[in-house]
């Protein structure tokens, strides 16, 4: 059992609003602890210095803060080696790497990737712009109208042409937790590159890559107590040596001359530039947050909220939920009927309650559920049962005043 009170006291963001504030939206960005606003405050305020470079205390100090965070990566997700963890600036970021240092190499004319139809557009995008350079065709594993995969194929879906398979680990839309390791079996028996979007499971449950075994994992800081602005990219640290950096500059390099250049050992080789310092060192204060309260907690907590939530709005006539699957995280899609979820969202938000509403960056799925957008409630370890309840009266509210 979480101590809600005492969690929600670690937010200012509850500490101000006096209970008036019921934010049902961590699947987009969770809201942030003091203790993670204080370790990038602190930076800031003082050790702020580039790292690697600078040859004093400050600069050694955020260097080692820095570097320290690849170490809480690794033993969070029980990474293999933290020489593996690459910054990022999130998600979106680090499926572009993939896409471009593994795509320019590996992928031709006739090649095939292979995603599903329950991605975040974050992983659509960069493989459909990356087929258009290589003239290899982009494949869906289908979904049901019950927000699970059809995997009743997987077998003909995955064929020898098949170089690369992307698929989310939560959806964003249906909670939906997919059976990834069945997937990646399949993938290795062609001898196909893995790549997981986490961007919604490392967040909120217990994630081990040894375990998985995938070849590319990715995922966000900032829906997981962190900043924005940072996100992480795990890989084999081969495939990390064998293809070419993302970007090219400062720190990326181990010589440079007029012609060419030679790159850094892995993981810097994909860190160009001065990182984001103080967003990689608020990362690590949100992994010891959520470590002290423990990732086990919190996916139990936001388990029974979820079938909470599911039990009373399922109650109420008006609204349609989607999704179904039973391994599944705590995030509801819904809609009413006759009110557009903009329109309910904006009604929710005048008693202080955010939700999402939108296609949520998964236009195939909106198009699939044959609607143009949902309602999206989602929870974390700061809500409560009486947060439900609070949504659902004022979605009561909502259904009379436009009736
Ligand atoms: N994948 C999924 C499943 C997501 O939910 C999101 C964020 N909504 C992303 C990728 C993209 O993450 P970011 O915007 O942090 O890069």
């Amino acid at each position: 059992m979480l101590d809600i009170d005492q969690i929600r006291n670690d937010f200012p963001a509850y500490r101000k609003k006096d209970g008036n504030f019921i934010y049902l939206d961590s699947a987009s960005t969770s809201q942030k602890p003091e203790f993670v606003i204080d370790a990038i405050s602190s930076y800031y305020s003082s050790y702020a210095a580039n790292i690697h470079r600078a040859l004093y205390e400050i600069g050694e100090k955020a260097t080692d803060k820095y570097e320290k965070v690849r170490e809480k990566v690794k033993q969070f997700i029980n990474v293999p080696d933290s020489h593996v963890v690459i910054f990022t600036g999130g998600t979106t970021e680090s499926i572009n790497l993939i896409a471009y240092s593994w795509g320019s190499n590996n992928l031709s004319n006739g090649d095939q990737i292979l995603i599903t139809e329950m991605e975040h557009h974050s992983n659509i995008v960069p493989w459909q712009l990356l087929c258009s350079r290589s003239n290899a065709s982009l494949n869906y594993i289908p979904i049901k109208k019950d927000g699970t995969l059809e995997l009743g194929k997987l077998k003909e879906n995955i064929l020898p042409k098949t170089k690369l398979i992307s698929l989310t680990h939560q959806s964003n839309v249906f909670g939906t937790i997919n059976p990834l390791n069945n997937i990646i079996d399949e993938a290795k028996k062609i001898g196909a590159i893995t790549v997981i979007d986490g961007a919604q499971a490392v967040p909120h449950m217990k994630v081990d890559i040894k375990k998985l075994g995938c070849d590319f994992y990715a995922f966000s800081g900032h829906k997981m107590l962190g900043p924005t602005g940072v996100g992480v990219l795990i890989a084999r640290k081969n495939i990390l040596e064998e293809i070419d950096p993302f970007m090219g500059g400062g720190e990326m390099i181990n010589s440079v001359n007029m012609d060419e250049s030679t790159w850094n050992e892995v993981p810097w080789k994909f860190e160009a530039g001065t990182p984001n310092i103080a967003q990689v060192i608020g990362l690590g204060a949100a992994i010891d947050y959520i470590q002290k309260i423990g990732i086990e907690n919190i996916h139990q907590h936001e388990q029974e909220l979820l079938h909470y939530g599911l039990d009373l709005l399922d109650q109420n006539k008006d609204v349609t939920l989607y999704g179904k699957a039973d391994n599944r995280g705590a995030v509801i899609p819904f809609n009413l009927e006759n009110i557009h979820p903009h329109d309910l969202a904006k009604f929710l938000d005048t008693d202080g309650i955010c939700i999402r509403a939108g296609h949520h960056c998964a236009q195939p799925i909106m198009n699939k559920l044959g609607v143009s957008a949902t309602a999206r409630a989602s929870f974390y370890l700061y809500n409560t049962k009486e947060d439900i309840e609070k949504l659902v009266e004022s979605i009561k509210k909502t259904v009379r005043i436009f009736s």
